[in-house]
């Protein structure tokens, strides 16, 4: 049989140069929508600090009490009033102590010193002290060298916090020192925003359920368990849907129990628009399907539309791609749902410790980590190599531009933990 007379397509040595008329969304222009488009969908609750850890406030924090409440001694020592001029001082001593709890009852005498415990509220009449340390006592006297400032080693009420003070905005995720801050200012509980709950979901005829035994031409499923944990990791609480094939009908049920049940839906593979293609496919169904060919690498494509209201975020299959989309796109679209606002991850300016020429167009992230203050990048850029996500321990951030990055030229990096992983 003679073989039909097929004329190959030109090689491009960009493979993803654009066919004539279609036109890039640039990561800032995407940022952009996602935070015009997406609003807070949580509802409020009350919750006693001590349960109150890593949830966002619903709303502004006053405070209830100054910090500290009273005028108190920052040390042990004696107080009296009035600044100590320069030279030996002798003073009679008050008897009595005022300590942390247990206050003076009564004024000091102007002249007359009284000993004073860290902690303790001042009595009327002192309001300087002087270090026990530098202190000798003798025959109810004490003896020191001035000068002394007046206010020395004490407190001032409110010098911290003034009651009514704005105390912790909203959109604040609680952290452990802010424990602290509100049991100091008298705050018992807060209102605040119940847990996102983001759905995850994988599609693909290859995957296989770690654990499993895998067929030739299958692949364990990568994704789902970094996602779920990466939605954990952030503060949100992971619902997980499990592995679909790649069947319209089954996935089209498989999202219609996610928007039941989560407030957000991530899901990984098919979100191209090839054969196998579901994910995208059903969003355009759905009529609010937003096919982003975001001029990002790695991270084509991502798909994002609504699902009986519920917004879905159609990530790439890749692993790599689908850990770089969450963190760039998702996770602040999830702050602004989850009440906490949008965000952006701290970055930081490094000297980087390699070479790399770029052409323009795309914004570029590189798994990269900080090693004796240079920052090194991952071997390979193929957004299959899962070993390379594990090996990082951040990104390097590279503009959209052309660029030729030499070694000691200061890039930007962004650690996971910026991202709150
Ligand atoms: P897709 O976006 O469905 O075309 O998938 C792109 C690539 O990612 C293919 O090589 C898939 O096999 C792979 N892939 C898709 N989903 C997963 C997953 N959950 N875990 C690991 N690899 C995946
Ligand atoms: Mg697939």
């Amino acid at each position: 049989m003679t073989p039909p007379n097929i004329t190959p397509p030109p090689l491009r040595n960009d493979c993803f140069a654009l066919p004539a008329g279609v036109n890039w969304t640039s990561v800032d222009d995407a940022l952009a929508l996602l935070r015009s488009r997406l609003t807070v969908v949580t509802s409020v609750e009350t919750a006693l600090i001590g349960q109150a850890v890593g949830r966002i406030l619903a709303e502004d924090v006053f405070a209830k009490r100054s910090n500290p409440p009273q005028p108190n001694t920052a040390v042990d020592g004696y107080g009296f009033s009035g600044a100590a001029p320069e030279g030996p001082q002798v003073m009679p001593l008050q008897d009595g102590r005022a300590a942390a709890g247990i206050p003076f009852d009564g004024a000091v005498p102007h002249g007359k010193a009284l000993r004073v415990l860290t902690g303790a509220a001042l009595p009327t009449g002192v309001d300087t002290v002087i270090l026990e340390e530098d202190v000798t006592v003798q025959d109810g006297h004490i003896a020191f060298h001035g000068p002394l400032k007046q206010g020395a080693n004490t407190r001032k009420a409110g010098e911290d916090v003034a009651e009514g003070d704005l105390v912790l905005p909203t959109g604040r995720r609680l952290t452990p020192a802010d424990m602290a801050l509100l049991s100091a200012t008298g705050i018992s509980e807060v209102a605040v925003r119940k847990t996102l709950r983001v759905a995850v979901l994988s599609t693909g005829d290859e995957l296989v359920e770690p654990g499993n035994s895998a067929g030739p031409g299958q692949i364990f499923d990568a994704n789902r368990p970094m996602l779920l944990s990466m939605i954990a990791r952030l503060g949100y609480e992971p619902v997980d849907m499990g592995r679909v094939s790649d069947d319209r009908e089954d996935l089209r049920d498989r999202l219609d129990k996610a928007s039941e049940q989560a407030d957000v839906i991530l899901t990984s593979g098919g979100a191209s628009a090839g054969d196998e293609d579901h994910v995208s496919a059903l969003l355009r169904e759905a009529g609010a399907m937003q096919e982003w060919r975001i001029a990002l690498k790695p991270g084509r494509p991502l798909a994002l539309g609504m699902w009986n209201e519920t917004p879905v975020f159609g990530l790439p299959g890749n692993p790599v791609a689908a850990k770089v989309c969450t963190l760039i796109f998702a996770r602040p679209a999830l702050g602004l749902m989850a009440g906490e606002g949008w965000s952006e991850p701290q970055a930081f300016n490094l000297p980087a410790g390699f070479e790399k020429r770029k052409k323009p167009g795309r914004r570029e992230y590189l798994r990269a980590r900080v090693r004796d203050g240079r920052v090194e990048v991952f071997a390979s850029e193929g957004s299959g190599r899962i070993s390379g996500l594990s090996w990082a321990e951040g990104l390097v951030e590279i503009q959209d531009g052309a660029c030729h990055i030499r070694p000691g030229d200061l890039v930007r990096f962004i650690p996971y933990g910026s991202f709150g992983l």
